[in-house]
């Protein structure tokens, strides 16, 4: 919900002719640090200045616990800054994200970055739990509901609508088209439609340095009808944390070898290659405003308010030679775009690449046949399978039955007997056991050469697996579309079959 009334940032956002500016601040360990203080006054001059429309506050970044980031929101809000305030899905279940978002909404924080979050890191005496109750989708959901008339309104929990005021958030979403592989590339383009579906207010892009990787995303949202303003990401890294980036360590980001070469070049210098890093990034904001970005999101470590003055002003300078600029921006394989080569100046036509062939899974055909035999209307065994699950439910074989199912189960697809069975929906792979998140609506941005964030090089991505699946037999598409409810807790260890047909599992939702 974007209301041009409401924020500065709101406001820069629903205007065509208006570029937004943000800034990404990362809160510290503890809230008496010389960072936190050093982070207030960077506010204080950039909300001075006039220039930035917000400052965007990370929550627990890395998946490391840090100052909440409502807190440091709320002291930046009184200097006069906008905020947005990242709502991630890591480390709290759907219950406290309500809790959560009726307290920003009493403080006045309404601008939202919603994302899934990178996994947790260890922390007091141990690796916590990831929660992941919700996932971006059903936490975009979540808001939606809370912003609209009937918030709340949920058939299984009718009583939230009546207690609910309206909420007025805007959501702001994460999208990487900076990926290597089809499988990864096409999922991440997919997710953003049922991000939008879902009520995505507007878009940041993950860090990335290829021009033609930034036209592809805005040529792709075009072509598929997808009408969200979108902030390109300009990331200043320093010589520790590209090298970081380059090996692959910080989730998601990819930086290639040719262009990291041509950053080591320019660490040497004197000032470790500050000054042309911050070049660098003014001559991208102004490939972004070329390619009709509606903003650029800014970032790095130790960014003074002194360098942002720099590097806006350098890129106010240069705006109309960013034609000149293309080429300093191209690192990208040329075999990992959505689209095909553009002419004439254009950096991508509107033609996508061919996509690659894939075979069809056995595994999968056969669990697709028994589900359509069982548990389609118009199977063969629904009729009976729909009576002995009835009939079941009402009698004493329930325990037996679970346990059979789940014995069957995780035998041919490693089940977890969540109870609320999604398989049908995805590939018949399960996220249970095959997402490190447990996501039902599609990947994070943190898997990488179509590997999971969480267990680089020794598990696939879930979603690397469901593309290939659903690609054989030209299923792909499904993934846009519609959008998979919560998993219920209350059915946990029971009977997922029994469940369907009395109709308690998400499926009954979707009708
Ligand atoms: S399996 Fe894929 S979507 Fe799930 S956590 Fe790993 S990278 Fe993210």
């Amino acid at each position: 919900m974007i209301n041009n009334n409401s924020s500065r940032f709101q406001g820069s956002l629903a205007n065509p002719d208006e570029f937004t500016l943000t800034v990404e601040l990362v809160p510290s360990r503890g809230g008496r640090s010389t960072a936190h203080s050093r982070a207030l006054a960077f506010a204080q001059d950039a909300g001075a200045d006039g220039r930035l429309q917000a400052v965007s506050i990370t929550e627990n970044a890395g998946g490391h616990p840090a100052l909440s980031p409502e807190v440091m929101g709320l002291e930046i809000s009184k200097l006069g800054l906008d905020v947005i305030i990242h709502l991630s899905c890591k480390d709290k279940n759907r219950n406290q994200i309500e809790s959560l978002l009726f307290a920003w909404d009493r403080a006045g924080l309404r601008n939202l970055l919603v994302i899934a979050g990178d996994y947790p890191q260890r922390g007091y005496r141990g690796h916590p739990k990831p929660v992941f109750d919700l996932d971006t989708i059903q936490a975009l959901d979540l808001v939606s509901r809370l912003n609209c008339e009937h918030a709340g309104s949920d058939r299984r929990n009718p009583a939230i609508k009546k207690s609910v005021e309206p909420t007025s958030f805007c959501k702001g979403v994460a999208i990487s088209p900076f990926k290597y592989l089809e499988a990864e590339l096409r999922m991440q383009y997919y997710k953003l439609h049922r991000k939008e579906t879902a009520g995505a207010d507007y878009v940041i892009t993950q860090v990335g340095y290829d021009a033609r990787k930034f036209d592809e995303l805005l040529r792709y949202m075009r072509l598929s009808g997808i009408k969200l303003p979108v902030l390109g990401n300009v990331f200043i890294p320093t010589p520790t944390v590209a090298k970081i980036m380059c090996e692959g360590r910080i989730p998601g980001v990819v930086l290639p070898d040719r262009y990291y070469a041509k950053l080591q070049e320019e660490f040497k210098d004197a000032d470790r290659g500050r000054k042309k890093g911050l070049l660098r990034a003014a001559k991208l904001i102004c490939v972004q405003k070329g390619l009709g970005y509606a903003g650029a999101h800014l970032g790095g470590p130790g960014l003074t308010f002194a360098e942002l003055d720099f590097l806006l002003n350098e890129a106010d300078r240069m705006v109309d030679d960013w034609p000149d600029f293309l080429q300093d921006f191209s690192c990208w394989p040329q075999d990992s775009y959505y689209f095909q080569p553009g002419s004439n100046g254009e950096l991508n036509s509107d033609e996508p690449v061919p996509r690659q062939k894939g075979g069809q899974s056995l595994h999968y055909a056969l669990a697709k046949s028994f589900h359509e035999l069982a548990f389609v209307e118009t199977g063969v065994l629904y009729p009976a399978a729909h009576r002995l699950c009835v009939a079941l439910d009402e009698g004493k074989g329930q325990k037996a039955f679970a346990g059979a199912e789940h014995l069957v189960k995780l035998m041919l697809f490693g089940c977890k007997n969540c109870g609320d069975c999604t398989l049908a929906e995805l590939g018949f792979l399960c996220p249970q056991r095959g997402c490190a998140k447990y996501l039902l609506n599609g990947p994070c941005g943190g898997s990488r050469d179509g590997w999971c964030e969480v267990y680089p090089g020794q598990k696939k991505c879930l979603y690397v697996q469901v593309y290939e699946r659903l690609k054989a037999v030209a299923q792909d598409g499904s993934m846009k579309s519609g959008g998979v409810p919560p998993r219920d807790w209350a059915l946990n260890e029971s009977s997922s079959w029994i469940n369907f047909f009395l109709q308690r599992d998400h499926t009954n939702l979707l009708k």
